[in-house]
């Protein structure tokens, strides 16, 4: 015979939890397609609730998903941020939101390199037509402006050769012609820039990369003014765009760390470099935090640090096809794969000659040596440059 009362209820150490008001330091991670309402009162609510606003249905968000996305507007300064599965998500999506039949879009030339199969392949199709620009332009992007064009999109620094643009002075032009700016934050993270008080509407992060931080899980967040948030959410209503729970929970407990780890990233980078930047093999590094590079006071003007991600080319002496070769394939602490903002330091060749379609890279004069984008990571920086040297080495003898 059982020693309990079946007549009596065991305490219940959820309601107690639920009660109690004390709270864990992570929130909690909740698993849902379906969301119980308390009442038929409560379910009509539900029903009339703005999707994304409310804990209504899986789909919109959950719990967890939420306060991760608060986390990320407080940091960016935003009314509301949304995320999605993917940063390429993030980038392509609010196009679509703001977007119509007819509009015209202002791309930098130097934008993420997918985003262009997107402007010429599904927006062409769809009816928006796009113009790249040169990302250097400034205010000059006045002169592109057309009686259709609805949104100027920035990223800065712009892939792959890392030019800083006056986004000040894009947003007040394109402010001043009613046409929406979005931007591709993902270098700088929203710790050292924060687009919406430069006066950008849609600030948008790839949280693969730092928010994230150790390159476990793909994700995108998009953040916007509050003007600019019933369009997209909206959009993302209609879409369905959604994180998962168990994904946005590692973001958010990775994202705890973003400013212990961005400073890593940043003087390491920088230091590296300044070191690259003195080697004999090295023509260019292209780092905006270097005190010559083209887009350094601009970067001084509007950004509080540095991301861990640069460029630099090789003189033209050191860039065939047995020497890369023989620098790559003894790298012991540089990996070579896509992506980059999490612990590993990465180094890959790149061409950005293949993307470019405003603007002539390299640029009058420059050096057209073998260009390669480094990622410096979280190790440390002498273990790095002696991975370099040796790299270096091989790369002589294979001449
Ligand atoms: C990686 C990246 C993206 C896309 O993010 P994914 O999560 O890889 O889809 C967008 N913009 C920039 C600048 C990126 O580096």
């Amino acid at each position: 015979m059982s020693d309990r009362d079946p007549r009596e209820k065991q305490p219940s150490a959820a309601e107690a939890a639920r009660r109690s008001g004390r709270r864990a330091v992570m929130p909690p991670v909740s698993h849902a397609s379906t969301i119980l309402a308390t009442s038929l009162s409560d379910f009509e609510a539900m029903r009339s609730a703005r999707r994304g606003d409310d804990l209504t249905y899986g789909v919109h968000g959950t719990e967890g998903s939420y306060a991760f996305e608060e986390a990320i507007a407080e940091l960016e300064g935003g009314w509301r941020t949304r995320l999605c599965s993917t940063g390429l998500t993030a980038v392509t999506a609010p196009i679509l939101c703001y977007l119509s039949a007819g509009d015209h879009l202002l791309m930098p030339d130097t934008v993420y390199e997918p985003m262009r199969g997107f402007c010429d392949g599904m927006l062409k199709r769809l009816g928006v037509t796009t113009t790249y620009y040169d990302p250097r332009a400034g205010s000059g992007v006045r002169e592109l402006i057309r009686p259709t064009t609805r949104m100027v999109y920035l990223e800065s620094p712009g892939s792959l050769t890392f030019e800083v643009q006056d986004v000040r002075a894009i947003a007040a032009v394109a402010a001043d012609r009613d046409c929406w700016t979005a931007m591709d934050n993902t270098w700088a993270s929203p710790l050292y820039f924060k687009p919406l008080e430069h006066g950008v509407d849609i600030s948008i992060q790839a949280v693969t990369k730092y928010l994230n931080g150790h390159a476990d899980l793909v994700m995108g967040a998009v953040t916007t003014t509050k003007e600019a948030y019933p369009t997209l959410q909206q959009g993302w209503a209609t879409l369905g765009l959604n994180a998962a729970p168990d994904d946005a929970y590692l973001a958010h407990r990775g994202m705890q760390t973003l400013k212990l780890r961005m400073e890593r990233h940043w003087r390491n980078g920088l230091a590296l470099a300044e070191w690259l930047s003195q080697r004999p093999e090295v023509a260019m590094v292209a780092h905006p935090a270097l005190p010559d590079d083209p887009g350094h006071a601009l970067w001084r003007r509007d950004f509080t640090g540095a991301g861990g991600l640069f460029a630099f080319t090789l003189r033209e002496t050191f860039s065939n096809r047995a020497q890369i070769e023989a620098l790559f394939d003894g790298l012991e602490r540089f990996g070579l794969g896509f992506s980059w903002g999490g612990p590993e330091s990465l180094l890959i060749p790149i061409d950005p000659s293949r993307v470019r379609t405003a603007t002539r890279w390299p640029r009058a004069g420059a050096a057209t040596g073998q260009m390669l984008r480094i990622h410096v990571g979280l190790d440390d920086l002498d273990l790095l440059t002696d991975d370099l040297r040796l790299g270096f080495a091989r790369m002589s003898r294979a001449a």
